[in-house]
């Protein structure tokens, strides 16, 4: 535990630095007393579960619930608590879950990468959309990228179908990506959509992609042909592939009620679109075991899969 008083010289820097062990709260949390800046706080602060009214136990199983593809009418079936708490506790883990990535994903390996968007939309279909106050609801396309050798989700950015959404998209990529550089490229493979190819060279150094695009040709609704182009660089031919992009997307609509199609469960706001997808990327690649291992295993980031526990109670040290 490190002292989480935003103004103490020891903020999240030095394990048990000035630290001492001051009793459990009411909820049984273990409080502690920070010698240095001489504030009281409680083992759950800057955490989700931070003066909660819910028990930590009860918070996972919302959590986990909701990468059940179950709504947030279907938790508050099953758990009984008020559909307004269960949205602000999604949130709150989102959040979280934000933080934890940003912490955890840096300096990644710039290899064997795939891009892919997806629709989905928020509150209403874009035609049902009149007026200005509509302008941000509609249509949201959710940009992904998956290394497709670890399936670990990079990042995800969405917005309308534009090309300032695709370079929003490319720069967070970009700030969680090793800067590549002539002798360790970074390759990438996305489907014909143009606006990547603006957005990576804006985003990159220019002589260090390897860029491929896979083009579908469709026939009545059916992939009739496919064709693999080099856009960039040298990308061997047999890399230019967006399949576990697109069976991750698809999983996402598995897993995720607000994004599975034709269903009531549809995004009501922007930022619990926002926050679900958050949720959805650290519990993929940190808690989701397939064969022992997590994508954040595989990639190196971390030594263990990780429990819901872990996530609800952590706490950074720098
Ligand atoms: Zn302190």
């Amino acid at each position: 535990m490190t002292c989480q008083n935003s103004e103490c010289d020891f903020f999240l820097i030095e394990e048990g630095k000035d630290l001492i062990k001051n009793g459990r709260n009411s909820a049984g949390n273990q409080q502690y007393f920070c010698k240095h800046c001489r504030t009281y706080f409680t083992e759950t602060k800057n955490t989700p579960l931070y003066n909660s009214r819910l028990g930590r136990q009860k918070v996972e199983r919302i959590c986990r619930l909701s990468q059940e593809k179950i709504s947030i009418r279907g938790i508050n079936r099953v758990t009984d608590h008020h559909p307004a708490t269960i949205i602000r506790y999604l949130r709150l883990v989102g959040e979280h879950a934000k933080l934890l990535t940003s912490h955890f994903l840096q300096d990644l390996d710039s290899d064997r990468i795939e891009m892919d968007e997806f629709w989905s939309f928020v509150k209403k279909k874009n035609k049902h959309c009149e007026g200005p106050y509509d302008q941000s609801y509609g249509d949201r396309w959710t940009y992904t990228a998956i290394r497709s050798t670890t399936k670990l989700m990079i990042a995800h950015h969405s917005g309308k179908r534009t090309d300032e959404t695709c370079n929003q998209f490319a720069y967070l990529c970009s700030l969680r990506l090793r800067i590549p550089e002539s002798s360790a490229r970074i390759s990438i493979a996305t489907d014909g959509n143009p606006q990547y190819l603006t957005a990576l060279q804006k985003h990159f150094p220019k002589d260090s992609i390897d860029y491929g695009r896979v083009i579908k040709q469709h026939k009545k609704n059916r992939v009739v042909g496919i064709i693999r182009e080099k856009v960039l660089g040298n990308p061997p031919l047999a890399s230019i592939s967006t399949s576990v992009v697109e069976g991750y997307n698809n999983k996402i609509r598995q897993r995720i009620s607000r994004f599975a199609r034709k269903t009531a469960s549809f995004s009501k706001t922007i930022i619990g679109h926002i926050r679900a997808m958050d949720l959805f990327q650290f519990a993929s690649n940190f808690i989701d075991v397939k064969g022992g291992m997590t994508p954040a295993m595989r990639e190196g980031i971390t030594d263990r899969v990780w429990k819901w526990q872990e996530f609800l109670t952590y706490h950074f040290q720098l």
